[in-house]
C-alpha cells in the first residue's frame, strides 16, 4: 500500500474500529464513516444517570489467545476476570446454563429424567452423520426431549424461524456440552465440566463492553466522521472509485472496508446491480431485538451475570444484569436489568411502553422484582442484531459473494458484512489478518 493513500471505512462498529485499529499498528492511515453519533455498533455501553449497560449480553470471550493479549494490553487494568453463571428459568425453577443433567434430573418429573437419561445414554453408541440444521444438533447433543424442553422453543422465539430450518452454526458453541463423561461425571459424580466461558468465566471491562472500541481509536493514523451515512459505492465494474456520505458529499477512495450489512451495501453500488441479485439481498433477513432497560432501587436482581427464558409465552429470551459484569456499573444501592425481545424488523409495530409494561407484569407475577421498585425506564432498537442464519443463505451468499469478488478493492468484515455469526474474538482476528493482507498490496 501507498505512504499516502488511506483506507476508507465504513461502519465504526467493532470491525471498523478494530480494522482501523490494527492499520494505525503499521502506520497505516484510515478514516472510519459511521452514520450514528457514536462508534461501538451493537457493542455500545451506554451511560444513563449512575448506570452503565450494553446494547445487550456482550462479554469477551477468552477464545484467541493473541487476541485476548490485544485486549489486555488495550485495556490494562480496566479489563476484569469474572465469574458470573447464567441459569435457565423454567416454570418458576432455576436450572444451570448450558443445562446440566445432573441439574435437570433433580428439577424435572422422575419420569421425564429417565427418558432425559436414556437417550443422551443410547446418543453416545450412535453414529451421526454431520448435521444439517440446528434442529439435528440440539437432537445429537441433548436428545429430543430435553432439546424439545429447553433449547427449540429458546431457539425459535430467538430467531424467528423453525429449528429445522435453521443452520447448526446458530449454536455459536453453545451445544458442546453433554458427552458420555460429562454424564457419568456430573451424575456419579456431581462434578462440573465444559468449557471455561460456558461456566461463567469471561473478561469484562469495568466501565462496560464497548470502553473495548472507546479505547482502540487514540491513534493519529485514525480519523473518525460521526452521523456521516454512506449512501452510495460508485463503482466502474472492477473497483469501487468513490463513495457517497450523506447524500451529498462526494469522496474517491482507494483501500475500502465495508462492515455494512451486506443487502445495504449490495443497494448502496451504483451504477444499480440488476434485480436479481437486488431480490438475493433483499431476501436476506436480520433479526431485531429491543432492549428494555430497567433501573431498579435495589442493591442486586440476582447473583446471574444472564437468566434465559425459553418459554414462548414470556415475550423476552434473556435478561441480563450488569452489575454481575461489573459492579462499577452502578450505584451500591441499585441495579439495572436488561431484557432482551426478539423481532421482525420488517414488520415492526410495537409499542415500547406496552412492551415494558408487560415485561414489569410478568416479573411481577414471577415475584422476581415490585413495581415500585422501578426507577426508570427505557428502550433501544437493535433493527441489525442477529443474521438469520436459514438453510437457503448459504447458496445465496454464494452469488452476492461471487460478484462482490469483482471489486478487487473492497474488503468485507464483520458480522452483517459476512452475514455469518461472529463474536469480537473473531472480528478481531479477521481485521487483524485484512490488514497484513492489504499491507502487502
Ligand atoms: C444481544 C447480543 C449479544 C452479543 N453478545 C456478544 C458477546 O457476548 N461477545 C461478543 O464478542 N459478541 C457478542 N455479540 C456480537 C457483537 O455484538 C457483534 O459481533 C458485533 O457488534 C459486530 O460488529 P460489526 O462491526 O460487524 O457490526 P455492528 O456492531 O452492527 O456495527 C456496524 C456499524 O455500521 C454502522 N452503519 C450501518 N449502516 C451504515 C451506513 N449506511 N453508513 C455508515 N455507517 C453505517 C452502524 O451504525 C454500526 O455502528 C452480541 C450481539 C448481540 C446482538
Amino acid at each position: 500500500m501507498k505512504n499516502n493513500s488511506k483506507i476508507h471505512i465504513l461502519g465504526g462498529g467493532p470491525a471498523g474500529v478494530a480494522t482501523s485499529y490494527y492499520a494505525s499498528q503499521k502506520k497505516i492511515n484510515s478514516v472510519i464513516y459511521e452514520a450514528s453519533s457514536a462508534i461501538g455498533g451493537n457493542c455500545k455501553t451506554i451511560k444513563l444517570d449512575d448506570f452503565y449497560f450494553d446494547l445487550g449480553a456482550h462479554r469477551f470471550h477468552d477464545k484467541n489467545e493473541n487476541v485476548t493479549n490485544e485486549i489486555k494490553k488495550i485495556l490494562g487494568n480496566q479489563l476484569l476476570k469474572v465469574h458470573s453463571p447464567s441459569k435457565i428459568f423454567y416454570k418458576n425453577n432455576y436450572l444451570d446454563f448450558p443445562l446440566r443433567i445432573f441439574n435437570v434430573l433433580t428439577t424435572l418429573k422422575m419420569n421425564i429424567g429417565l427418558k432425559i437419561v436414556y437417550e443422551n445414554f443410547l446418543n453416545q453408541l450412535k453414529t451421526f452423520k454431520s448435521p444439517n440444521t440446528f434442529e439435528e444438533v440440539a437432537y445429537q447433543n441433548y436428545g429430543k426431549t430435553l432439546s424439545k424442553l429447553f433449547l427449540m422453543n429458546y431457539t425459535e422465539k430467538l430467531w424467528g424461524e423453525s429449528s429445522n430450518k435453521l443452520l447448526p452454526s446458530i449454536a455459536g458453541g453453545r451445544l458442546k456440552n453433554l458427552n458420555l463423561k460429562s454424564i457419568i461425571a456430573e451424575l456419579f459424580f456431581n462434578q462440573k465440566s465444559g468449557s471455561k466461558h460456558l461456566d461463567g468465566e469471561f473478561w469484562y471491562p469495568k466501565f462496560g463492553f464497548g470502553t473495548i472500541f472507546e479505547s482502540m481509536k487514540n491513534s493519529p493514523y485514525q480519523e473518525f466522521f460521526l452521523n456521516s451515512s454512506v449512501t452510495r459505492l460508485i463503482h466502474d465494474g472492477k473497483k469501487i472509485t468513490k463513495i457517497e456520505i450523506n447524500q451529498s458529499k462526494v469522496i474517491n477512495v482507494n483501500q475500502i472496508v465495508s462492515t455494512l450489512p451486506i443487502n445495504l451495501l449490495i443497494k448502496f453500488l451504483y451504477p444499480v446491480v440488476d434485480e436479481k441479485l437486488l431480490m438475493i439481498a433483499n431476501s436476506l433477513k436480520f433479526r431485531g431485538l429491543k432492549l428494555c432497560v430497567l433501573m431498579l432501587d435495589r442493591p442486586y436482581f440476582s447473583d446471574n451475570a444472564s437468566i434465559y427464558f425459553p418459554d414462548k409465552k414470556i415475550p423476552f429470551t434473556r435478561i441480563y444484569e450488569p452489575k454481575n459484569r461489573s459492579k462499577f456499573t452502578a450505584p451500591n444501592d441499585k441495579t439495572c436489568i436488561v431484557a432482551e425481545v426478539p423481532y421482525k424488523p420488517e414488520k415492526s409495530n410495537i409499542n415500547n411502553q406496552e412492551l415494558l409494561d408487560q415485561i414489569v407484569s410478568i416479573l411481577e407475577q414471577k415475584k422476581m422484582l415490585k413495581k415500585s421498585e422501578v426507577l426508570t425506564t427505557k428502550v433501544y432498537d437493535l433493527p441489525f442484531a442477529y443474521p438469520i442464519l436459514d438453510l437457503e443463505v448459504k447458496e445465496k451468499l454464494n452469488i452476492l459473494f461471487k460478484f462482490l469478488s469483482r471489486f478487487k478493492n473492497l474488503h468485507l468484515i464483520g458480522r452483517n458484512a459476512n452475514f455469518e455469526y461472529q463474536h469480537t474474538h473473531d472480528i478481531f482476528k479477521n481485521s487483524n489478518y485484512l490488514i497484513e493482507k492489504i499491507s502487502k498490496n
